[in-house]
């Protein structure tokens, strides 16, 4: 019973790997950098016999994915380019849709013993932002964004970039999926979570290359920093809504094995935050910590604009989230023991 991953390298990908491996999955991993593929085979060198890696230079590649899905009975795609450097929209847009209808494409040609696909999308995908009280659900989507960078092209807000990105290439799915149904035999469970934070397992090989919604988290518990912006302008401002990376791992092992999970669009968050609420999270912890700086609490409004309405989760995932506290502890303590200097 094989299970392929995609971005098996990744933040996400990697806590994949080991609740698959934990759960005694035989995992095939599909990478595209060699040095990162033998930091994988180094961190679970206790499950070596359950784990192999395909080499899949690029998932906008035609064809990418035809050898890696041989034989697999299940995929979880996390791949997609992940960062706010993209000058033109479509180098953003291009390889996250190409990358999920090519793996779909490789599925109906070569996975004769697949039956379900778990695919990485994200609220993203669902909501740009709010500054008033909104409940949001899996029929939202993020579709301003898809707008904003057909007007403006470069000019596009970064953010707007990747989300427009992740609505895309979403939807690609399941236009594929009604486009292809008469030839498909396995059904895919598409999963949203908001912003991740929690401990990283991936190789980072310094604090620079981590991933954004990691270094972002990071400066405003720290440093009360919100994208180089000053405390007053950001922290006590509506965010949007968290989850943490292990969690994340579990609800698409979940989403796996849970019948009911197929053909699903599946929000996945434990709550949604004020920046401001992990600095408060970080001041409580006993005992306090003291290896790094925690950013001084700002007076000012603070309400929690978004509500991600999560009764489609509970009913087919019940997933028990972790709390603000853990993700805070966790993470600063991953941070002291990688030795990242910032
Ligand atoms: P990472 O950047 O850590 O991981 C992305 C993974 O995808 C890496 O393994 C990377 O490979 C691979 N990848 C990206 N582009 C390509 C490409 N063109 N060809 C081959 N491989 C590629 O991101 P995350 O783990 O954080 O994200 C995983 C998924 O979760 C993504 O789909 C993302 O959109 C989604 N998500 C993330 C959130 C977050 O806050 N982090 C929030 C919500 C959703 P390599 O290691 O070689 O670079």
């Amino acid at each position: 019973s094989t299970i392929l991953v995609t971005g098996a390298t990744g933040f996400v990908g990697t806590w994949i790997v080991k609740v698959l491996l934990e759960r005694g999955y035989r995992v095939r991993c599909a990478v595209r950098n060699k040095g990162k593929q033998e930091y994988i085979r180094t961190l679970h060198k206790n499950n070596e016999d359950h784990l192999e890696f395909a080499e899949v230079r690029d998932i906008s590649d035609t064809g990418a994915f035809d050898e890696a899905v041989k034989d697999v009975i299940a995929i979880i795609h996390t791949a997609s380019p992940v960062h706010l450097t993209a000058v033109e929209p479509e180098e953003i847009i291009t390889p996250a849709v190409n990358g999920t209808t090519g793996i779909l494409e490789s599925a109906i040609k070569n996975g004769s013993q697949l039956r379900r696909v778990v695919i990485t999308s994200s609220c993203a995908a669902i909501l740009a932002h709010s500054e008033t009280p909104v409940t949001v659900s899996e029929s939202d989507w993020n579709t301003g964004t898809v707008k904003e960078c057909h007007e403006k092209g470069r000019e596009a807000a970064p953010l707007s970039k990747y989300s427009a990105s992740k609505v895309l290439a979403e939807k690609a799915v399941w236009d594929f999926l009604e486009e292809h149904k008469s030839k498909i035999a396995w059904d895919v469970t598409v999963l949203n979570p908001p912003w991740i934070f929690g401990p990283t397992l991936h190789d980072v090989p310094d604090f620079d290359a981590i991933n954004p919604s990691w270094k972002q988290w990071f400066g405003a518990v720290t440093k009360g920093e919100f994208s180089g912006q000053g405390p007053e302008s950001q922290l006590t401002r509506p965010g949007h809504g968290w989850v943490d990376v292990r969690d994340v791992a579990e609800a698409h092992v979940r989403s796996l094995e849970v019948p009911e999970a197929g053909q699903e669009r599946i929000i996945i968050c434990a709550g949604s935050f004020v920046w401001q609420d992990w600095v408060t999270a970080a001041r409580s912890l006993e005992p306090p910590i003291d290896f790094c700086s925690i950013a001084k609490l700002v007076p000012g409004v603070t309400y929690r604009a978004i509500s991600f309405d999560t009764s489609k989760e509970q009913k087919i995932l019940s997933m028990e989230f972790r709390s603000m506290k853990e993700v805070v502890k966790d993470s600063l303590e991953n941070y002291r023991a990688r030795g990242w200097q910032i």
